[in-house]
């Protein structure tokens, strides 16, 4: 592996940590620390502010707004992102660029990226149905061509599910099926969908804890220009793969989970009001800190190596599969150790005991429960664990 830290890498995560330090939105950093949610503008003033910084995506060809940075930067300025606890950019944005700026003609370049840059546009990610997860080839909404006026159209008609933050987007990258009488691979397109369109609903789905980031996204006649198709009719499947790898080589987490676990040490080692010992001097939750800390390690390494290949040209192939794996039962693992140590602090009544009898909760503790739910989702989406199990098994092993 040649991924070395210079001293000028040094001088790099200085400069970050000091800028991330003076811009990051107070409002955010108090919302967060509250445990309350972000609303799309609070999300969209971060991005705003990285983006006029010129550091919104770091690994995007400079032409298209990258920083032109080595691996190892990228990797720094990432884990320095973590420490901070920002929160997220625009939805998709990591996704839909890559595959505007690989893909997409000159007219679709100039119309798409600037706005999905700026915040402008918020995107979402229209790939699975209901009867179509997994397996996501099989899936049925269907596009049919019309000319109206002289004008080439789809009209979709059909039910995505799933979809993330879909009730703040203003377009959506959708599959949808071209050809019903191809393989079921060959008779997908890839469309860009503005969801003002009529005939489009968002309704929200809530999820375990609580939370709306979710919803079911239906379909009922909607005119698409043809113009707003990326790559070639029936060929969409090309494009949703390239996507998708770009989606499972962030998801990995290394950085995050390497400050939840710098933040449960804080908490466990915290003297509690009672008398009692702090948890971290007790030796069965150390022995569980310690080898989340020990997977981490060789998670991070892994993720170090796979960086060091990119660096030489070699784009992200199964390894993301391997990544998004351990790094989501590493992060999981972490809000179950987070929730143990917050005990009865966690449970879901203790919040409202808090205004009854001022009984002091840490947020930390309060958001434990609520945190650990929601982290469920990780060996779920982006292609669940099992899938990636199949792919690691067929393309790394062999078997
Ligand atoms: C919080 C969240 C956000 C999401 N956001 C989006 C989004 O924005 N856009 C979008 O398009 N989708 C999104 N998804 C959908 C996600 O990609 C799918 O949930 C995922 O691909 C699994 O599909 P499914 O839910 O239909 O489960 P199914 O495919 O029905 O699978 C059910 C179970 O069977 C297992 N299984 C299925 N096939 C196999 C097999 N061949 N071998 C072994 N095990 C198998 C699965 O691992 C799973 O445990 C999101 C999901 C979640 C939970």
């Amino acid at each position: 592996m040649d991924l070395d830290f210079l001293p000028e890498h040094a001088e790099f995560r200085k400069e970050v940590r000091g800028w991330i330090e003076a811009n990051y939105p107070a409002e955010n950093r108090r919302k967060q620390e509250a445990g309350e949610h972000l609303t799309k503008e609070d999300i969209l003033s971060w991005h705003r502010i990285l983006n006029t910084k010129g550091w919104l995506s770091p690994s995007w060809p400079v032409e298209y707004g990258g920083t032109g940075w080595d691996s190892v930067r990228k990797y720094i300025f990432s884990e320095e992102l973590a420490r901070a606890q920002t929160s997220q950019t625009s939805f998709g944005l990591g996704m839909i660029g890559p595959v505007l700026y690989t893909f997409g003609t000159p007219e679709q370049k100039a119309k798409f990226l600037p706005g999905t840059m700026n915040g402008d546009i918020w995107w979402c990610q229209g790939y699975s149905e209901p009867g179509a997860g997994s397996d996501l080839a099989g899936l049925s909404t269907k596009a049919e061509r019309i000319t109206e006026d002289g004008k080439d159209y789809y009209v979709v008609t059909g039910q995505k599910t799933w979809t993330t933050q879909g009730h703040f987007a203003d377009w959506g990258f959708f599959l949808v099926r071209t050809d019903a009488t191809a393989k079921k691979q060959e008779g997908i397109t890839f469309l860009l969908i503005d969801m003002t369109t009529p005939g489009i609903t968002v309704r929200p789905i809530i999820t375990i804890e609580g939370g709306h980031e979710v919803n079911d996204v239906f379909l009922d006649n909607v005119k698409v220009p043809v113009e707003n198709r990326i790559g070639e009719e029936n060929k969409g499947w090309t494009v949703a793969k390239y996507l998708l790898g770009h989606e499972r080589s962030g998801i990995a987490g290394v950085a995050r989970s390497k400050r939840g676990i710098e933040k449960l040490r804080e908490i466990a080692a915290a003297e509690p009001a009672d008398d009692t010992a702090p948890l971290l001097k007790d030796a069965d939750f150390r022995r569980k800190i310690a080898d989340l800390e020990i997977d981490l390690a060789a998670l991070e390494y892994t993720e170090l190596r796979t960086l060091a290949a990119e660096s030489k040209g070699k784009g992200p192939g199964p390894e993301a599969s391997l990544l998004k794996v351990k790094g989501t039962e590493v992060g999981q693992r972490l809000t179950e150790l987070t929730l143990e140590a917050a005990a009865h602090y966690g449970a879901p009544y203790a919040k409202g005991l808090s205004g009854d009898n001022s009984l002091a909760i840490p947020s930390w503790a309060a958001k434990s429960a609520p945190t650990y739910f929601n982290m469920r989702k990780t060996s779920i989406f982006g292609g669940s664990n099992e899938i990636q199990r199949n792919i690691i098994a067929k393309a790394v092993l062999g078997l």
